[in-house]
This record gives structure tokens, C-alpha cells and sequence, in this order.
């Protein structure tokens, strides 16, 4: 296992296959002000290792929000023991709020890993193309990017080091039994783009920076054909 990173001013990888759990997406924290916001938070299985990487960047208490970028066990499995030990906020997009509260556990993906899914409450819920809320001393954009699941989310944030993007499985991969949409998908990608984010934050390959943030958004819209 290696250390948690920070990636530029406020912003920390402090989970992933390597950092917490092989079964884990990777999962960032953002340092805004008074509110430590985790976007993503793995499998489950990694969540004392992603509190213990909180403590080695110095950061003893514990997240108080958490972004679910969609509803599959790797990136919201971990919440439900999050939110019970520190009671965080949890933030989702309606439209992915019956696999995140356990109403429909096929659509969490959980039997690909061959685990259980432990269901969370989500106390925010998105339900617009675009919403902002201010967390801490930051405004967090939540953007609506279904494609991939019908309630994903992409969301981005203006820090000193310019614009980071987190874009979390906006590389499919793409399944009827997600209620993946290839057109809804394409669509978001060109959201994407408009953004010109200085860094991508991704889901299961990691950080990209400058000009391969448009490299590695438009290498995915080539390989699905673009619409
Ligand atoms: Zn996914
Ligand atoms: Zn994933």
C-alpha cells in the first residue's frame, strides 16, 4: 500500500485500489475550510485505511460530507460506516438515490465484487442539470453527466491551482443493467469539455493534468464513436 497525496492546494487522494482497498475507487478529500468533503468513498471494505491516510495528512476529524458521484458499491459502499461514525452529510443525484438507499441493490453492482451492500441515506439530494451548494469556504458544482448511470455526477471546484474536476467512471464502462444511456453519456462528455479543467480527478486511473484532462475525456468519445 502507498500514502495518501495531496494533488494541488486543498485537494488529497486518500483512497484507492493502492491507498485502501483493491475493490476501491479512488477517493478524494477536499479541504474547504471548516468542512473536510470526501468525494467518493470506496467499497467498504478500505474505509479504516482512508481515516487512518485523513490522519497522516493531519486531518484527525474525520470527513463531514460525502459526495456520492453514483450508486455503485465502489464508490458508495464505504459511506454508510462513514456517515454512522461521523455523522456526515451525504450528497446524490435523485435519479441514483434507489441503489444508494438500498431500494433496488442491482443497480449498486455489488454481486461484480460478491459483496453486500450496506445501504446510506442521502440527506442532500441533486436534482438539476446544475446546482451549487457552498461547503465550508468553497462552492462545490454539481453537475448532472448521466451516461454511465442514470444519476451520475460530475463535480467541479475552483481552488489556487485552478479548476479540478472530479469525473468519477466517466469512462464507462457501460451496462442495460445500470440503465446506462450511450447518448446521455456523449452529451456529458461535451458538458465535460466546456469546463476546460485544469485537473481531472478519475475514478479507477487517477489524476490528469493541463492539456491530458481534453486528451483523456475526447480518447473515450473517440473509442464510443462520437454522436
Ligand atoms: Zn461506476
Ligand atoms: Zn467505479
Amino acid at each position: 500500500m502507498s500514502g495518501p497525496k495531496r494533488i494541488c492546494s486543498g485537494v488529497y487522494v486518500v483512497g484507492g485500489p493502492k491507498l485502501s482497498h483493491s475493490y476501491d475507487c479512488c477517493v478524494y478529500l477536499v479541504d474547504a475550510g471548516g468542512e473536510l468533503v470526501l468525494v467518493d468513498a470506496g467499497a467498504g471494505l478500505g474505509v479504516e485505511r482512508i481515516e487512518e491516510n485523513m490522519r497522516r495528512l493531519g486531518f484527525d476529524a474525520g470527513p463531514s460530507t460525502l459526495i456520492a458521484t453514483h450508486c455503485h458499491i465502489d464508490h458508495v459502499g464505504g459511506m454508510a460506516a462513514l456517515k454512522e461514525r461521523h455523522n456526515c452529510l451525504v450528497i446524490a443525484h435523485l435519479q441514483d438515490r434507489a441503489g444508494i438507499e438500498g431500494d433496488d441493490p442491482g443497480l449498486t453492482a455489488a454481486g461484480m465484487y460478491g459483496l453486500e451492500y450496506t445501504p446510506v441515506m442521502v440527506d442532500t439530494l441533486l436534482m438539476g442539470e446544475e446546482e451549487v451548494l457552498r461547503l465550508g469556504d468553497m462552492d462545490f458544482h454539481f453537475l448532472h453527466t448521466p451516461g454511465h448511470t442514470p444519476g451520475s455526477i460530475s463535480v467541479w471546484i475552483d481552488c489556487d491551482d485552478g479548476r479540478v474536476l472530479f469525473g468519477q467512471d466517466i469512462h464507462g464502462p457501460f451496462s442495460p443493467r445500470w440503465g446506462s444511456d450511450m447518448d446521455d453519456w456523449r452529451r456529458s462528455m461535451e458538458k465535460l469539455l466546456t469546463l476546460d479543467a485544469d485537473i481531472l480527478c478519475e475514478g479507477h486511473f487517477g489524476i490528469y493534468r493541463g492539456g491530458d484532462v481534453r486528451s483523456y475525456i475526447e480518447s473515450y468519445l473517440k473509442r464510443y464513436g462520437k454522436a
